[in-house]
């Protein structure tokens, strides 16, 4: 639990472990939380189950939750995977169902859900509403939404980590979940 507490609390920045005094940050337990995808770029979409480590404030009561990086709060997928789907629909241009493929977990939908999957369109929604990566510079809201997907596609891109000359797939993964 020492490994994964942050140093301060992020609300009223009270240090966690005060030099003599009882601990600021004290265990709250933990959550789990499932993230859906492929672990890296090319890999098979699978469906794990993450254990978050919560921590209470103990001057303003705060509740931290600690997790690993690429998480996305309220969403099912990683970033890497909603960043890679941005990708496949923005630029590469795949169908809804083979974007689906490559990001779903799910082996198994009803052929109507698989013609039409909705996820990529309301990603790019969420994006062009600055509800999902914020960082992504606003487009004019008459914008269609593959330019929108496009655009948070090579933005992402630019955030991966390294030297550079990755494949917009990966630099996009990598760099939405930093
Ligand atoms: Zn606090």
């Amino acid at each position: 639990m020492d490994e994964v507490r942050p140093g301060r609390c992020p609300a009223c920045k009270a240090p966690s472990r005060p030099a003599g005094g009882a601990l600021g940050l004290h265990g709250h337990g933990l959550r789990e939380r499932h993230q859906w995808g492929p672990v890296e770029p090319g890999a098979v979409s699978t469906l794990i189950s993450i254990l978050l480590r919560r921590y209470r404030c103990r001057s303003c009561g705060a509740v931290v939750v600690v997790g690993p990086r690429g998480l996305v709060r309220r969403r099912l997928y990683s970033a890497g995977a909603i960043a890679l789907a941005l990708v496949l629909y923005g630029v590469a241009d795949l169908s809804p169902r083979d974007v689906r493929h490559r990001i779903s977990p799910l082996r198994i939908v009803g052929a109507t859900a698989a013609a039409g999957w909705a996820s990529r369109r309301r990603w790019s929604r969420a994006v062009r509403g600055g509800r999902l990566f914020p960082i992504v510079r606003q487009l004019p809201a008459d914008a269609p939404l593959r330019q929108v997907a496009a655009r948070a596609a090579t933005t992402l891109a630019a955030y991966a980590p390294g030297p550079g000359g990755l494949a917009l797939e990966s630099a996009a993964f990598l760099g939405a979940s930093m």
